[in-house]
């Protein structure tokens, strides 16, 4: 897919020039403190090289979920402050999306100088399902950075949305893809197309359902699915083995069992669990047999056997995709199995593997386990948005940003 880039756009110059960059901000806050300030530091590289440049920078960005108007525990005041300090200029922040505050203080820039919007889901019109009412927020948009404007996409984690200053506003302005989004984009190319061998995917996480197209898109491509998590137990239960008071999709079972049959060479699913007697940190365990099962307690973790078999096939693979934790490692007693899974993927990226994680989830237990992000070749910004993209959905805000040839 050809796509114009942050290189091109800085070759033709920005100096002087209106930028609109959609990035990807949105922080976990608690009590109005930034948490996980991840995001706000992986946009940083595309924003600095448009502000060295001499580029006007407008950034639009969302936080949370509001419901379509203003709501102060949801403004972008705490991330203006933390991008202030991360770029080491002062982050003016409107106190609207577009409203006259916005325009006056777009207006007022001079090269170099930055101003983040408001929360862009203030406005009703950035989510609408009607394409006129997002085509007005995004002219409104196109407005601030004015006739000779650009519009940098940065925000992997909103590509697969169809929204006003995702996927309208590229429409109307000459368009190109952030740093962020470019390497997302060569990094699903290289684990789509051409991959070397052996190629080895690991899914886990709660919901099946969440992950089911990406088994059917993977499965004929890959040489092993490895399947952990709270989905491998429906699974397990098409098998025919009880799985207890284990995470269940009854409506899934069917599905699964054709999925076993159409792909059981390639699917790996764990043949020990570890069993707790309730949710909880200390929960009494036990080890069980997938191929018994169990009838009381739930599977909270893949056993001790499972994570040495999934961790030697991880160990000599040559790329790797991994998604969705093996339990529920946000629990110590049930770290081990994602732990174990980590460390494989760490050994053979070290080998020589190209290794993806993708999904919140997955990257925050990396980095409980102390894992440095430089250990694996790539960790994805946006899991929703990768997983569309493996399924072969196409996704709206990249599309938008396709140039011919
Ligand atoms: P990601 O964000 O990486 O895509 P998901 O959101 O799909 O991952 O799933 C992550 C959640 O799945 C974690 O909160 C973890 O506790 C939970 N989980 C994993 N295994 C189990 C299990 N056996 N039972 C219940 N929850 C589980
Ligand atoms: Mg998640």
């Amino acid at each position: 897919m050809a796509v114009r880039t942050l290189k091109d756009l800085l070759a033709e110059g920005v100096s002087g020039r209106g930028v609109l960059v959609r990035s990807d901000l949105n922080v976990p806050l608690e009590g109005g403190e930034i948490t996980d300030a991840g995001r706000i530091l992986a946009s940083v590289p595309t924003l600095r090289q448009l502000l060295d440049a001499g580029a006007k920078v407008i950034v639009t960005a969302h936080l949370g979920r509001p419901k379509g108007e203003p709501d102060a525990a949801l403004s972008l005041a705490p991330i203006a402050a933390r991008l202030s300090t991360e770029l080491g200029r002062n982050v003016q922040l409107a106190g609207d999306v577009v409203g006259s505050d916005a325009l006056a203080r777009a207006e007022g820039l001079t090269d170099g100088d930055i101003l983040l919007l408001e929360n862009i889901r203030f406005d009703p019109r950035e989510t609408s399902k009607d394409d006129a009412e997002r085509t007005k927020l995004a002219t409104a948009l196109v407005e601030l950075v004015g006739d000779d404007g650009a519009f940098v996409s940065d925000g992997f984690g909103v590509v697969h949305r169809k929204q006003a200053s995702v996927y309208d506003v590229a429409k109307l302005l000459p368009s190109y893809a952030g740093d962020l989004v470019a390497t997302e984009l060569d990094v699903l190319t290289r684990i789509t197309t051409d991959t070397e061998q052996p190629y080895a995917v690991v899914l886990g996480g709660s919901k099946v359902s969440d992950k089911l197209a990406v088994i059917e898109a993977l499965a004929p491509k890959v040489d092993t699915l490895v399947i952990g998590g709270g989905m491998a137990f429906t699974f397990i239960k098409a098998q025919g083995s009880p799985v207890g008071d284990s995470l269940l999709q009854e409506d899934m079972i069917d599905t699964c069992k054709d999925l076993l049959e159409r792909f059981g060479d390639v699917i790996h699913l764990p043949h020990d669990i570890v069993v707790a007697d309730k949710f909880a940190p200390d929960a009494a365990t036990s080890i069980a047999m997938t191929s018994d099962g169990f009838t009381e307690g739930m599977g909270l973790d893949i056993g001790p056997g499972s994570v040495e078999r999934f961790a030697a096939v991880l160990r000599s693979a040559k790329t790797v995709f991994w998604n969705g934790p093996m339990g529920v490692f946000e629990f110590e007693k049930f770290a081990a199995g994602t732990r174990g899974v980590a460390e494989a993927i760490v050994a053979a990226t070290a080998d020589g593997a190209f290794s993806v994680v993708g999904g919140g989830d997955s990257a925050a237990a990396v980095r409980s386990f102390g894992l440095s992000d430089d250990a694996f070749s790539h960790i994805s910004t946006g899991g929703g948005a990768s997983l569309e993209y493996l399924e072969g959905k196409e996704l709206p805000g990249l599309a938008v940003l396709e140039t011919e040839g």
